[in-house]
């Protein structure tokens, strides 16, 4: 089921998930509607919160896969990075944060741990793209968006800009 994107300011994106206790059927339907979500957003990653549920639950796929196609999919459970190194800087944007990109940097490469969606621990290494993807939905999970890293004018404008938007709901 396609939930609907949480959007920049609301609350629950500002605020620190809660971890997952047990990998239960729910979590897995969790998991299929944000990966369907994701795939009809064309995103390439996305993080609970972002539908409404704050717990610590990521997906990832950078690999351009679609709905039908799933083999990049990455499923995350209570991710945790281990390790970063390198740098890269790379121009975001985020589905909740409509039109607008922020130059950000981070890791080139990360160990990251978590639970995949049958409660088995994993560890894996991602560089360049899926290391950068891991690193904003990990955000997300901890309550940070790209948007906090903008002064806080230009934020202010953005969320002046939204509201009006979303109070003039027909565009001419
Ligand atoms: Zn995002």
């Amino acid at each position: 089921m396609i939930r609907k994107i949480v959007k920049y300011p609301s609350p629950v994106l500002q605020k620190v998930a809660q971890p997952v206790e047990k990998v239960t059927d729910d979590i897995r339907r969790l998991i299929d509607d944000m990966a369907e979500t994701m795939y009809a957003g064309d995103g390439v990653g996305l993080a609970a919160p972002q539908v409404g549920e704050s717990v610590r639950v990521i997906i990832v796929d950078v690999s351009g896969g679609s709905l039908s196609e799933q083999e990049g999919l990455l499923k995350m459970i209570n991710p945790e990075v281990l390790e970063g190194s390198g740098e890269i800087e790379f121009e975001e944007g985020c589905l909740s944060v409509d039109d607008m990109r922020v130059h950000m940097k981070r890791n080139e490469k990360v160990k990251v741990r978590y639970l995949d969606e049958n409660g088995a621990q994993q560890e894996m290494e991602a560089n360049d793209l899926l290391s950068v993807a891991i690193q904003h939905e990990i955000d997300h999970l901890d309550g940070k968006l790209i948007i906090d890293n903008v002064s806080r004018l230009k934020r202010d404008m953005y969320i002046r800009k939204r509201k009006r938007l979303d109070d003039n709901p027909v565009a001419f």
